[in-house]
């Protein structure tokens, strides 16, 4: 396993709409691993393949205190109700979040690592990185729920600082 380069924002790749894995061979056994290794190394909620680079339906979660999830030419099949999802944020743009409208509910449907089909009733966060990675397989970022990259804050990972930090801004 291998932890691979993360594309950001604005790379090309990350606005293109995937295409179907057509078969989970050994290659994409490895992709998938390695997916896995370089999310956890971020550490991240969860990746997209478009976001190493690689233009294909595949997309792996990691829910903190949950099992990995690999999806496969993933698809949801159902969205329940509203929620805005606050501080969200995305590895191929690190430094900002932003507060999503999305689902309360999602139920994705798709192959795992092994090629068998996998059904998900999700709520919580990991409902929300369902919709944001699969989204990542359209090309769509999360702040284009937003509107620009310009709406989003920017996260210095110290929450309590963050107060004091936009003051400074402001003051510039
Ligand atoms: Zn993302």
């Amino acid at each position: 396993m291998a932890v691979l380069p993360i594309v950001r924002v604005p790379q090309p790749v990350l606005r293109v709409k995937t295409k179907k894995v057509r078969k989970i061979d050994a290659s994409i056994k490895k992709l998938i691993d390695d997916m896995i290794e370089t999310m956890h190394d971020a550490p991240g909620v969860g990746l997209a393949a478009p976001q190493v680079g690689v233009s294909l339906r595949i997309c792996v979660i990691h829910v903190p205190g949950d099992d990995v999830v690999t999806l496969v030419n993933p698809e949801i099949v159902r969205r329940t109700g509203e929620r805005v999802c606050p501080g969200e944020g995305c590895l191929s743009l690190p430094g900002y979040k932003g507060d999503v409208p999305r689902a309360e509910k999602v139920v994705v449907k798709g192959l795992n690592r092994e090629g068998r089909p996998v059904r998900y009733h999700a709520e919580e966060l990991f409902a929300e990185a369902i919709e944001h990675e699969l989204d990542h397989l359209d090309g769509k970022l999360y702040f284009d729920y937003i509107g620009s990259i310009d709406d989003l804050t920017p996260y210095t990972g110290h929450e309590a600082e963050d107060e004091e930090e936009g003051a400074a801004l402001g003051s510039e």
